[in-house]
């Protein structure tokens, strides 16, 4: 018998949550780590919507030698404890530390790191959203199975279900569609 897993939103890191360093550069110490204005509304709008949220990032700076381990720990608290003052968690943070002819299955676009937490997490990927700033972020949410936000201009690369100024107005637009 198939269990019934809890809807989940992926929320993508860079230029999602935070601001978007500039191209070929990280985020490399929690400083450096900017909140959009808005986005910790939005996930918390998200998380009392029964939507589960976890955060999926493409981190190949760690491959690089750009980004220590314990930095992106430190994000992650900085991250929890923005959260906290609104009630919510994100519950489970996974990043592809990987580089680009690593050949690897979790750097989006693939869809690894979705597909593992939705076995961890019991999550049902047919009822999910992925909401990123870029291309590979709604690459990755079809290969998934989940319908995609596009944070930024409308697309010619991609298709996603949405396209959103903010991950605000992206909660927002989830969150009517299921009212
Ligand atoms: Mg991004
Ligand atoms: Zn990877």
């Amino acid at each position: 018998m198939s269990r019934v897993g809890r809807p989940a939103v992926f929320l993508d890191r860079d230029g999602t949550l935070n601001t978007r360093p500039p191209s070929h550069s990280y985020v490399s110490s929690p400083d450096e780590f900017a909140w959009l204005d808005g986005a910790a509304e939005g996930v918390a709008l998200l998380a009392r919507a029964g939507y589960a949220p976890a955060v999926v990032s493409n981190q190949r700076g760690i491959a690089r030698g750009l980004v220590e381990e314990r930095v992106l720990r430190q994000i992650e608290v900085r991250i929890q404890d923005e959260l906290a003052a609104r009630d919510c968690r994100i519950e489970a943070f996974r990043y592809c530390p990987h580089d680009l002819d690593d050949q690897c299955a979790c750097r989006k676009p693939a869809p690894g790191l979705l597909l593992e937490l939705a076995r961890e997490l019991d999550l049902d990927l047919g009822r999910s959203w992925v909401i990123g700033d870029s291309e590979s972020d709604v690459l990755a949410g079809e290969a998934a199975g989940c319908k995609t936000v596009l944070l930024g201009a409308p697309p010619s690369s991609c298709r996603p279900d949405r396209v959103a100024g903010s991950l605000l107005e992206a909660a927002r637009l989830i969150t009517a569609e299921r009212a």
